[in-house]
C-alpha cells in the first residue's frame, strides 16, 4: 500500500502569498516530513498525522498551539480532534489552554479514555495528570500584527491501508469565550473511515451545519464520486450557507487531494516518493 501523507495550514481568501509565508511553506515541509519519517517505518496513520500536526502547533505561524488566535475576551483557547478510520476512534478535546500540544490531548482521549471529546479545564487536568507538557501564558504569541493564518490538519495513509485525519485549531479571532468550531467535532471538520480521511479548515460553523467532513466520506463511499469532485460538492454545500475553506483528504488507495474553496489554502503532500511539495494560491501546483 503506498504511504501518503498530507497537511493543511488553513484556508484564506488572500490572493497573494503573506508576510512570512516562504517560513509557512517550509513549515508544512518539515510537518510533512516528520510524518512521512513515521509512515516510512510502518508506523500507524495516526501517528504521522500527530505528529505532523504537532509540528505546525509549536511555530506560532499558524492559528493553532502556540499560534493560536484570542477569542473576544483576549484569552486563547484551542481544540483538536484525531480520528482513526480503520477502528472509527476519535478523541478530541476543546476549549483548552497551558496544553502545548492539543493534538496529543486528542489522542490521549483517544487512547486513555472510553469518551470522544472532553472540554475545558477538567480535560486540561487530565492532560497534566497524563504527562503531557503544560505551558504558561506567555508561551502564546502575542496578538501584533497580523492574525497568524489558519487551522492546521493532516491526513495519512500508512502502509497497512489504514486511513487517518488530526485537525488542531485556536478558532476563529474574535469568537466569543467558550466558542467551539467545526475542527473537533468529528463529521465536521475532522473524519476518517475506510475510505477516506478528511481535514477542513474555514468558517466552522458552515462546517459544522453541513457535516462537512462526513458529508465528503459518505459522497465518494455511498455516491460513488471521485475524492476531489467529494470534497468540491462539499465546499459547495459551505458556500450554500455562506461559508467558505478548504479541505484536504487522502483515500484507501493512497491518493492525496488538497481542494482549495477559497483563494488559497496553505497546503503540501508527500508520498511514497518522499518529496514534500507545497502550495498556497488556490491555483498553483505543489512544488
Ligand atoms: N475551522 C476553524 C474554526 O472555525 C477555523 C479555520 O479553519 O480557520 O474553528
Amino acid at each position: 500500500m503506498p504511504i501518503a501523507l498530507a497537511v493543511h495550514g488553513g484556508a484564506g481568501r488572500q490572493t497573494a502569498d503573506l508576510p512570512r509565508d516562504h517560513e509557512r511553506r517550509d513549515l508544512l515541509r518539515q510537518a510533512l516530513r516528520a510524518g512521512h519519517q513515521l509512515l516510512a517505518r510502518g508506523a500507524p496513520a495516526l501517528d504521522a498525522c500527530v505528529a505532523a500536526v504537532a509540528v505546525l502547533e509549536d511555530c506560532g505561524l499558524f492559528d493553532a498551539g502556540r499560534g493560536s488566535v484570542r477569542d473576544a475576551a483576549g484569552v486563547v483557547t484551542c481544540d483538536a480532534a484525531v480520528m482513526d478510520g480503520a477502528t472509527r476512534a476519535v478523541g478530541a478535546c476543546a476549549c483548552v489552554r497551558g496544553v502545548r500540544h492539543p493534538v496529543e490531548l486528542a489522542r490521549q482521549v483517544l487512547v486513555r479514555t472510553r469518551h470522544a471529546l472532553l472540554v475545558g479545564p477538567p480535560a486540561e487536568a487530565h492532560a497534566l495528570a497524563w504527562g503531557l507538557e503544560e505551558v504558561a501564558d506567555g508561551w502564546y504569541l502575542e496578538p501584533t500584527g497580523p492574525a497568524p493564518v489558519g487551522t492546521v490538519g493532516a491526513v495519512a495513509c500508512d502502509a497497512a491501508g489504514r486511513l487517518a485525519a488530526a485537525t488542531s485549531t485556536g478558532g476563529t479571532s474574535g469568537k466569543l469565550p467558550g466558542r467551539v468550531g467545526d475542527s473537533p467535532l468529528a463529521g465536521a471538520g475532522t473524519w476518517a473511515d475506510g475510505c477516506l480521511a478528511v481535514s477542513a479548515t474555514g468558517v466552522g460553523e458552515a462546517f459544522i451545519r453541513t457535516a462537512f467532513a462526513r458529508r465528503t466520506a459518505d459522497l465518494v463511499e455511498l455516491a460513488g464520486l471521485d475524492p476531489a469532485t467529494a470534497c468540491r460538492r462539499a465546499l459547495g454545500e459551505v458556500a450554500a450557507v455562506g461559508g467558505w475553506g478548504g479541505c484536504i483528504a487522502v483515500d484507501a488507495a493512497g491518493g492525496i487531494h488538497l481542494v482549495a474553496g477559497s483563494e488559497s489554502l496553505h497546503r503540501g503532500a508527500i508520498g511514497i516518493d518522499g518529496v514534500a511539495r507545497v502550495a498556497v494560491a488556490a491555483g498553483e501546483d505543489p512544488a
